[in-house]
C-alpha cells in the first residue's frame, strides 16, 4: 500500500511537472533584439525560433537594405516590428539603431549578437598571409562591435538583462583556414569576461556561446568547411554535428532567468567535440 502511494505520488508529481513545462515558457513576457539574421540558415534564425517558441517578442537589425528585405517576413512572423538598419562597422550606427529601438519598441530584456566578417580570400591557406586591412576589419566587425553593443545596451536595459555573442572553438585550438577569425573570436571571448564585469553591477549578464560548425552563409566562406564538419562529426561524443535548434535552445536558456547566476562564461554547444583530445 505504501509502495502504491509512493508510486502514485511520483506519477502525479511527474504529471504536474510536465504540465508546468508545457504551460510555462521560459521567455514569456521578455522582449529582445537579434543582430545578425541573414536568412533561414543563419544561427540567428535557430536562436530566434527557439526564443519565439519560449514566448519572447523579437526585434531585428539588418546590415543592409538587401538583408532587411530578405528577413522582413521572418521579422513580421516573430515580433511584428520593422527591421532596423545597423551596419556595425560604421560609426554611430549602433547608437542610432538602439535609440530607434528605445523609441519604437521600448526597453529590452536581452540582445543576441550573431555577427562576424572576414574577407573570404583570407579564410584559406596560411594565417600569416592575413593583410593588415582585413585583420583590422575582422576585429572591428567580429569583436569590437560586441563591446559597442554592450556599452549601448545599458540604456535599453534599465531593469537588467542578458546578452550573448557567438564564438567558435577555432579560438582555442588550430582549425585549418579559420585564420584571422580565430584571433577575432579569442579577443571576443576575452571581451565577454571584461564586459560581464563592467555590466554586472547593472544586473546585466554577458555570455558567449561556442557553437560547433553549422553550414551557413558565413561558414561557406571558410575554406574546406565540409571537411571541418566531417571531422567534428567523427570525434563528437554524440556522433553528430550540432544543429541550429541545439544552439537556439541553449541560447534561450542563457538568456532566460534560469541562467540568472551565469555571466562571463563561454558555453560550448558542440555535441561535446571540444572535450575530446584523442579519438581512435
Ligand atoms: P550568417 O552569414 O548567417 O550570419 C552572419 C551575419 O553577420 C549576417 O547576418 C551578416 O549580415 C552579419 N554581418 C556581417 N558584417 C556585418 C556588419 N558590418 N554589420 C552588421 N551585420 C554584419 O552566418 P552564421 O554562421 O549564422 O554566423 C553568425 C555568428 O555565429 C558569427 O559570429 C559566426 O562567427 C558564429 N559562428 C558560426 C559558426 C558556424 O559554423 N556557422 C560556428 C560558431 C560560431
Amino acid at each position: 500500500m505504501q509502495l502504491l502511494n509512493f508510486l502514485l505520488g511520483a506519477r502525479i508529481q511527474t504529471f504536474f511537472h510536465i504540465i508546468f513545462w508545457l504551460i510555462v515558457m521560459i521567455m514569456d513576457g521578455k522582449k529582445g533584439l537579434i543582430m545578425g539574421l541573414a536568412n533561414k540558415f543563419s544561427i540567428a534564425y535557430g536562436i530566434a525560433e527557439s526564443l519565439r517558441k519560449q514566448g519572447a517578442e523579437l526585434v531585428f537589425t539588418a546590415q543592409t537594405d538587401y538583408f532587411k528585405e530578405k528577413i522582413s517576413d521572418i521579422a513580421k512572423e516573430f515580433g511584428g516590428h520593422e527591421v532596423i538598419l545597423c551596419d556595425v562597422s560604421k560609426d554611430g550606427e549602433i547608437e542610432n539603431a538602439f535609440d530607434k529601438i528605445s523609441n519604437e519598441v521600448g526597453p529590452l530584456d536581452f540582445i543576441v549578437h550573431s555577427i562576424a566578417f572576414s574577407d573570404k580570400n583570407e579564410l584559406t591557406g596560411k594565417y600569416y598571409n592575413t593583410s593588415r586591412a582585413n585583420f583590422l576589419n575582422a576585429m572591428n566587425i567580429s569583436c569590437y562591435s560586441f563591446t559597442e553593443v554592450c556599452r549601448n545596451a545599458q540604456k535599453l536595459m534599465p531593469n537588467g538583462g542578458s546578452l550573448i555573442t557567438m564564438t567558435y572553438y577555432g579560438s582555442e585550438k588550430v582549425v585549418p583556414n579559420y585564420n584571422v577569425m580565430a584571433l577575432a573570436k579569442a579577443a571576443l571571448e576575452t571581451s565577454v569576461r571584461y564586459l560581464a564585469d563592467d555590466l554586472g553591477e547593472f544586473g546585466i549578464r554577458v555570455n558567449g556561446v561556442s557553437s560547433g560548425p553549422i553550414k551557413t552563409l558565413a561558414a561557406s566562406g571558410v575554406g574546406e568547411f565540409s571537411k571541418i564538419l566531417e571531422f567534428e562529426r567523427n570525434r563528437s561524443p554524440l556522433r553528430r554535428n550540432v544543429t541550429r535548434e541545439d544552439v537556439g535552445d541553449a541560447c534561450s536558456f542563457l538568456l532566460s532567468d534560469l541562467a540568472s547566476g551565469i555571466t562571463g562564461e563561454i558555453i560550448h554547444v558542440d555535441c561535446g567535440c571540444s572535450t575530446i583530445g584523442v579519438k581512435f
